[in-house]
């Protein structure tokens, strides 16, 4: 087994990431950023260091100060957890290269899987459905306006290094693709340093569904189900549930054997996720793979008892996975809502401040993933998440009724969070019916904003069952 690893990450994930280690004996070595000194993680690992100042470019993102704190308290391995560095393909090669086993799939890999438009035609080549638009990245905006022509408006324009919803514009007419073309992939340019682009077919009414892969270096490759994450806001998921009430056992069959298909075309191994969308008649198609741990992955963790995460740290000491496809059953249903220190009634607008007052839920069938503690500071420098509440229960019902009770209990005082939002899309009819799309937000955000005014903070979204 491994025998030091660091942790290149922050908040809940590194506390994730941590009690797998611990558990399996492995010691840890936390980094932080100046503005961390009094963060969870900091404190929880066996070890910890600081590697740079605030800004995540010069510590998080800082591969130099990441690969010589490795060495100075000597990890044989690095988790890259999500978000900073977990994609980048020469962060990886290098991290090999200075003999640390990196935890997630090698480079070349990544950087297959990693370019989504290269993604797109390997998918394609392993008999995977995508989404109809072009072939390759675009060579600019007259190759797209044809390419657009021919598939048919409304099209997406994204960017093939894009990310967590950004480099991404909605094309509804030929006058408005220019614009798009020119904003989005300057948006790509200023967030990942690469302004390539492709398209695609706007899939209407489309719902999220994805698949956790799981493979190890002996080419055995597992699905672990599927997770809906259709409720999202600007691209970016807020809900994820599993099992999706949008598959029945011939669909899911068959969705999971493509995504298995599409990560053994990548050479997968580790820990992955394949994205699709599944239009409203039943056609689905590979839109992504997100080649790292996911944020969401409790859930599927909660209804298959899989632990992702000493998996992912099996699979990187080469021994084989722990279990087979058949081996895979879901149990009951699991719900993940991500809190965010945001505020919806300002345009949810990053509110970080001090945490005065924390309860978190507990009891029956609950599980919080959070780096908050009672009196600590959340800094403005990074991601917005502070906790994942999770449920499972044995039918989705009970689910969503031990999310809404989760949520009455849990309180965090010193800053706004979105808390009351999904307590009330937990009442809302099209959610309990589970008939919502990715369009749910946009339709229903004035409707629950409205809603949250009239209620008492976290007492009463009509009761709709
Ligand atoms: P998922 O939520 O499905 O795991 P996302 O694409 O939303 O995947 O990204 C996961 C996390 O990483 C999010 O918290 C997001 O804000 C963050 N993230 C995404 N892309 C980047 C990036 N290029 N740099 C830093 N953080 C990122
Ligand atoms: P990111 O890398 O930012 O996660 P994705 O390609 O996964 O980008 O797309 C983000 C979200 O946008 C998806 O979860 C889905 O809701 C929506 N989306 C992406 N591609 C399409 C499409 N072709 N048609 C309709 N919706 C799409
Ligand atoms: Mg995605």
């Amino acid at each position: 087994m491994l025998k030091r690893v660091l942790i290149a990450n922050r908040g809940e994930i590194a506390l994730r990431i941590i009690r797998a280690c611990r558990e399996l004996d492995i010691e840890t070595v936390a980094v932080y950023s100046t503005a961390d000194e009094s963060a969870l993680h900091a404190q929880l690992a066996t070890r910890s260091l600081c590697i740079g100042p605030a800004r995540a470019a010069d510590s998080y993102l800082n591969q130099d100060a990441l690969l010589s704190a490795a060495k100075a308290t000597g990890c044989d391995a690095l988790h890259p957890g999500y978000g900073f560095l977990s994609e980048n393909p020469d962060f990886a090669d290098r991290c090999i290269k200075a003999g640390l086993k990196y935890i997630g799939p090698s480079g070349d890999v990544i950087r297959r899987m990693g370019s989504k438009a290269a993604a797109r035609t390997l998918a394609q080549q392993a008999g995977v459905p995508v989404v109809p638009g072009s072939d390759g990245p675009l060579k600019g905006v007259k190759q797209a306006k044809q390419l657009a022509e021919q598939v048919g408006y409304p099209v997406l324009l994204k960017a093939s290094a894009g990310g967590g919803g950004r480099g991404m514009r909605q094309v509804d007419a030929p006058e408005e693709l220019e614009g798009a073309y020119k904003a989005a992939q300057a948006e790509a340019i200023a967030c990942f340093g690469n302004g390539e682009m492709y398209l695609e077919k706007l899939v209407l009414n489309p719902r999220h569904i994805e698949f956790q892969i799981m493979a190890d270096t002996q080419g055995h490759v597992v699905h672990l189900g599927e997770r809906d994450c259709s409720i999202q806001r600007r691209r970016q998921k807020l809900v994820e549930e599993s099992p999706s009430k949008a598959l029945n056992p011939e669909l899911r069959a068959k969705m999971g054997a493509a995504a298995v298909a599409a990560a053994q075309a990548a050479g997968y191994v580790g820990a992955g996720t394949v994205e699709f969308v599944l239009s409203p008649q039943g056609e689905f198609y590979f839109i992504e793979m997100n080649t790292r741990i996911q944020v969401e992955h409790p859930v599927t963790e909660l209804v298959t008892g899989v632990d992702l995460v000493k998996e992912q740290l099996r699979v990187a000491a080469g021994l084989p996975l722990s279990f087979t496809q058949e081996d895979i059953h879901v149990t009951g249903h699991a719900i993940e809502c991500r809190i965010n220190a945001e505020d919806p009634e300002q345009d949810f607008r990053p509110c970080p401040g001090k945490t005065e007052f924390l309860h978190l839920p507990g009891g029956p069938g609950v599980r919080v993933d959070t780096a908050l503690y009672g009196g600590y500071e959340v800094p403005p420098y990074y991601d917005s998440l502070v906790a994942k509440v999770l449920v499972h229960a044995p039918t989705r019902l009970e689910a969503i009724r031990r999310m809404r009770r989760s949520l009455e209990e849990l309180v965090i005082e010193g800053y706004p969070t979105n808390a009351s939002l999904a307590h009330l899309i937990m009442h809302d009819s099209e959610f309990v019916k589970g008939s919502y799309d990715t369009g749910f937000m946009d339709s229903n955000l004035e409707k629950l904003l409205e809603l949250s005014k009239t209620c008492d903070k976290l007492s009463g979204g009509k009761e709709q069952l």
